[in-house]
């Protein structure tokens, strides 16, 4: 993969990404599409400078706007969850610092992130414009999905959700997937919802984890 960006990615970087795609692999992430993207997209360039040595330690970090870039392993656990093919369209909620977004690229979906906070938004989007992929950007409340672009055949919500949006449900496909962290508070169930009919869904259920909340409208 080329990359263009002025931060470096030396052999040091390439050797922590290396560690780290073995111990997610050591904590059950089989999907080799997966491992694959986290070994090949930088985490650092989506990160503050000064949290540069720290890339690619399991962790959460702060973003901006009280937002964070979710742990490695959650990533990698949501992107397995997807089942993704090539060239599948997916829907993104909370595009945050853009990590997310770049590994779905890196597994050749073409992808479609929506994101709340402007200023994030426009990181994401200067970020992702010196990678060398092609997602679409929207500034906007994603409990509205994106329905010029629908049907997607997977959605993936990486906020903390009250509910599982309608209109969300409704811009899947049948047949189609969302992976979804419900709950409030510090403490989500993470979902996947495979869309059986137009308004039935067959759900699992797959542990606990800690987002930042899904909120409505847009924020400045
Ligand atoms: N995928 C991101 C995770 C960022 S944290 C990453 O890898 O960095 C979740 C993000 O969801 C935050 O940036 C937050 O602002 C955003 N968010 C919360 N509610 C939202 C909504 N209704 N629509 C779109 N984005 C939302």
């Amino acid at each position: 993969m080329k990359l263009f960006l002025s931060v470096e990615d030396n052999f040091k970087h390439q050797g922590l990404r290396k560690k780290l795609v073995e111990e997610l692999a050591a904590k059950g992430i089989k999907d080799k599409n997966v491992l694959k993207a986290l070994s090949n997209v930088p985490r650092h360039y989506f990160l503050d400078k000064a949290f540069l040595n720290q890339a690619y330690s399991n962790v959460a970090f702060q973003i901006g706007a009280g937002q964070t870039i979710s742990q490695p392993y959650t990533v990698a656990f949501q992107s397995q969850l997807l089942n993704l093919a090539p060239g599948e369209k997916v829907l993104e909620i909370g595009t945050g610092s853009g990590f997310q977004t770049a590994i779905l690229c890196a597994m050749k979906a073409k992808v479609f992130s929506i994101e709340r906070q402007r200023e994030l938004h426009l990181n994401a989007k200067t970020i992702l414009s010196k990678l060398p992929f092609n997602p679409k950007l929207k500034y906007g409340d994603g409990f509205k999905g994106w329905d010029s672009f629908a049907p997607f055949d997977k959605v993936i919500i990486t906020c903390g959700a009250p509910y599982v949006p309608e209109e969300l449900m409704n811009q899947l496909k049948v047949g189609g997937v969302i992976v979804i962290p419900v709950g409030l508070g510090d403490n989500q169930k993470m979902l996947r919802l495979t869309k059986t009919s137009g308004d039935s869904y067959d759900e699992e259920v797959f542990g606990d984890f800690s987002f930042v909340p899904m909120l409505k409208d847009t924020n400045k």
